[in-house]
């Protein structure tokens, strides 16, 4: 070690003071871990901050009543093994994260759809609470610390763990048990920058492909612009190679470079995976989500019956946004002949419109980059944890937890909850694995 070097040795070192770091320290030193954690921020939890609108939507109650809560709420999650986050949701489900957050001083409220947030429905004060419980445990954390790399040795101490400090002095720590919950490629600014997966993979593990996950989607459609803005209540199917691979329902809203609102965010992760592997995706809207196609046809035929002699662009008020008339025009191909009354459309446009309305087509060239996703799908492959632990089956001593892996949530409170849930189970394992159990 140089003389620029400084030097600290913890039993156990968690890199990441994030949703899964801060609960994995707390819960550690509870159970007699000498524990600290390393993070590259001046303070803790810089994402938290910028969670559910500044309220941070901590968790969601919604799954939690029936017998089996744990399975129910594991149907929120998304891995390429899907049973693997069950066994960590056994272990610690909403229930226990509400009277966790509560013994910490934190009292949560069930708001829109049993979304839950702190009471005070202010992001900074779960973070001013973590911070509360480090101290009151005494717990150090190492700020404005990048982990540059991680050597692992089967002596002692195991994990050497090198960092850059703002001094441009080398840091130099050492641990038996190193967690590893540097989150995944989200939100760049709050310090996840990818590093955690290329810390793990220098440690042997495999990376599957991440992409965006709960982000809007970029359309090819000519008139973005004239749709920008409008919004409606509908179904959005994402489609490839003919099938319906995921479908959902709610408030959608047209941007001039695509298409958000929560239905979208939900479908993203599905799009952005079909898109990394150059598949041809398409997302299909249903602007009639209350009438079945036949109701739709019966629906218009009847209203175009009555209302014979109004014109066509007349017979749509009071039925969709009236923004979207000249646009459902365009898409029938009957723009030009703006005195058209419905008593002469045709039976070819009548058929376009019945298709519009329930199944309007656009290409998704693309989904918002990283910046603007709320998570990240894909991640270090979880074949290579040990199920309901998360320790690495290929490194003794090292676990990992939050959205470094390759779990990802539903929107909705399911990915604070993993990082809730996958720190806690972490710790407890590690504890576990000390005293023999
Ligand atoms: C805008 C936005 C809104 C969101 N809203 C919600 C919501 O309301 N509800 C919900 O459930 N989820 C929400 N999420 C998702 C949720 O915030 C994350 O899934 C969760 O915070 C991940 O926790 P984590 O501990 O895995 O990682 P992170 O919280 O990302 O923490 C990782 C930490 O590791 C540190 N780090 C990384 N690499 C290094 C390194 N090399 N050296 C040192 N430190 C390092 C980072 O600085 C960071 O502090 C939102 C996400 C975003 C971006």
């Amino acid at each position: 070690m140089n003389k620029n070097q400084t030097s600290k040795h913890h039993q156990l070192i968690i890199i990441g003071a994030g949703g899964s770091g801060l609960m994995a320290a707390v819960t550690a030193r509870d159970m007699g871990i000498d524990a600290a954690i390393i993070e590259r921020n001046d303070r803790v939890g810089k994402k938290v901050l910028t969670t559910g609108n500044g309220r941070c939507n901590i968790t969601n109650e919604s799954t939690a009543t029936g017998t089996d809560e744990a399975v129910a709420l594991s149907r929120k999650y998304h891995s390429n093994q899907a049973g693997f986050p069950l066994p960590v949701l056994q272990q610690f489900g909403v229930r226990k994260t509400i009277d966790h957050f509560l013994t910490l001083g934190l009292p949560l409220i069930s708001l829109e759809d049993g979304r839950m947030y702190p009471m005070s429905l202010q992001a900074a004060s779960v973070l001013d609470i973590f911070q509360l419980a480090l101290d009151d445990r005494n717990v150090p954390v190492y700020f404005k610390n990048i982990v540059l790399d991680v050597i692992y040795s089967p002596n002692h101490p195991r994990f050497t763990i090198i960092c850059q400090t703002e001094t441009e002095e080398q840091a130099v720590y050492t641990s038996e048990y190193l967690f590893l919950c540097t989150g995944g490629l989200t939100a760049p600014k709050t310090g996840t920058d990818g590093s955690g997966y290329e810390l793990a993979q220098r440690l042997g593990h495999t990376l599957v492909h991440p992409v965006p996950g709960i982000v809007q989607l970029k359309l090819d459609y000519p008139h973005l612009k004239e749709l920008s803005g409008i919004k409606f209540e509908g179904w959005g199917h994402i489609i490839v190679r003919d099938d319906v691979i995921r479908s959902e329902y709610g408030e959608i809203l047209f941007t001039d470079y695509g298409i958000s609102g929560p239905p979208i965010l939900q479908l993203s992760r599905k799009a952005a995976f079909q898109l990394a592997k150059e598949e041809s995706v398409i997302l299909s809207v249903d602007l009639m989500p209350g009438r079945t196609e036949e109701e739709v046809v019966d629906f218009l035929e009847t209203r175009w019956g009555v209302f014979g002699h109004r014109t066509v662009a007349d017979s749509f008020i009071g039925i969709i946004n009236r923004k979207l008339i000249p646009i459902l025009l365009k898409e029938a191909g009957i723009d030009q002949e703006p005195h058209l009354l419905c008593q002469d459309l045709s039976w070819k446009t009548k058929k376009k419109f019945y298709r519009l309305l329930k199944q309007w087509e656009f290409k998704v060239t693309d989904t918002n980059s990283f910046t603007n996703a709320q998570t990240t799908a894909g991640g270090i492959d979880t074949t290579e944890l040990k199920e309901g632990t998360l320790e690495s089956k290929l490194v003794p001593g090292l676990y990992l937890a939050g959205e470094v892996m390759d779990v990802d949530g539903d929107c909705g409170g399911y990915n604070l909850q993993w990082a809730w849930s996958s720190g806690y189970v972490a710790a407890k394992s590690l504890a576990n694995h000390l005293s023999g159990v």
